[in-house]
């Protein structure tokens, strides 16, 4: 009988294959900190809390590197014109950015939904990186809470949130939404009227 780790037809996955079409959320991470002002990371001798803007034009080139360098090695035409877009949209921000960063809180990536392995399909891919989800055992599938219930991996969607604040796909803005955990839906949301009284 043979080995269950005999490699056959010199066809295997690499485990770390992966992790390069992956944004490297640890240098971003450690950027956006010093520069965010929630950010747990932020110096407390530091007397000026708010950043400056070229701190913050950092942050929005670091992710926009990171985006080239996933559209320079892009599998498809599709996903490298998706890329190039919101590259593009950092142009922007990087040229004329906003005085502080918009995105989405730490706590608010923390509570997005995950999506279970159960219901994601074979094909199923994240539209950032183009890794099929299950291809890696520890996927880390979150949908956002836009009207498309667009899914990506936590890793790959997790720096645009926090510098930008929408979805990657609809740009539909998240800043404004609470991830609510277990909230029944309202069936009659005409109660908030009578409540107001
Ligand atoms: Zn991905
Ligand atoms: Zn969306």
């Amino acid at each position: 009988m043979a080995s269950q780790y005999e490699v056959e037809h010199n066809v295997r996955f690499a485990p770390s294959a992966p992790s390069t079409r992956r944004i490297n959320m640890a240098s971003f991470f450690s950027l956006l900190n010093r520069v965010s002002s929630s950010g747990t990371a932020t110096p407390h001798n530091n007397p000026h809390a708010t950043p400056t803007l070229p701190d913050v034009a950092n942050v929005f080139r670091l992710l926009q590197d990171q985006m080239q360098t996933l559209a320079a090695t892009a599998p498809t035409d599709e996903n490298r014109s998706f890329l190039m877009e919101l590259v593009s949209a950092l142009d922007e921000d990087i040229h004329d950015p906003p005085s502080r960063l918009e995105g989405v809180s730490q706590e608010f990536l923390d509570a997005l939904e995950r999506v279970s392995r159960s219901r994601l399909g074979k094909g199923e891919d994240c539209a950032i990186c183009k890794i099929p989800y299950l291809e890696d055992q520890y996927c880390l599938v979150v949908e956002l809470p836009c009207k498309g219930r667009h899914q990506f991996d936590l890793e790959c969607v997790g720096p645009w949130l926090r510098s930008k604040g929408t979805c990657p796909m609809c740009r539909e803005e998240m800043g404004k939404k609470k991830v609510v955990a277990a909230a029944e839906e309202d069936d009659d949301e005409d109660d908030m009227d009578m409540m107001y009284a």
